[in-house]
């Protein structure tokens, strides 16, 4: 894939997200592993998703639901509206953001502000508050 990273940082996929969501290389800071799960989403990859997921919030359904209800949605856009901490050297961070999508062609968006845990290097998902 040779197009613009889905995560609208306006860098390749290639340069962007890909190395993160394939392994090769961790996410720095909790937004780019943000960045990541929403280009993930994008791609309906949930290895990934459930993999940056925090084991203790992981979600347990089954994972045929969660490719259904992700293959169900066409995302349209991602906007970063703040991010506290979840910088190299926290263990803890927060980002607020704003993702769009058509469920069954109807205007959605989410509006959250995610938690991130780091442990052992690695950034998590932990879980989310809506607006
Ligand atoms: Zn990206």
């Amino acid at each position: 894939m040779n197009d613009k990273c889905p995560c609208q940082t306006g860098e390749s996929y290639a340069v962007c997200c890909q190395a993160i969501i394939e392994g090769k290389k961790e996410a720095k800071t909790a937004e780019a592993l943000m960045r990541s799960r929403y280009t993930a989403y994008v791609l309906a990859d949930i290895n990934y998703l459930l993999n940056s997921h925090h084991p203790s919030t992981r979600p347990s359904k089954d994972r045929k639901k969660i490719l259904k209800w992700a293959k169900s949605m066409e995302w349209k856009g991602l906007e970063i509206l703040a991010c506290m901490h979840g910088k190299e050297d926290d263990t803890k961070g927060w980002v607020e953001f704003k993702a769009s999508y058509l469920e069954e062609g109807e205007p959605q968006e989410i509006h959250e502000n995610s938690v991130f845990v780091k442990e052992s290097g690695r950034w998590y998902y932990q879980d989310g508050e809506h607006f």
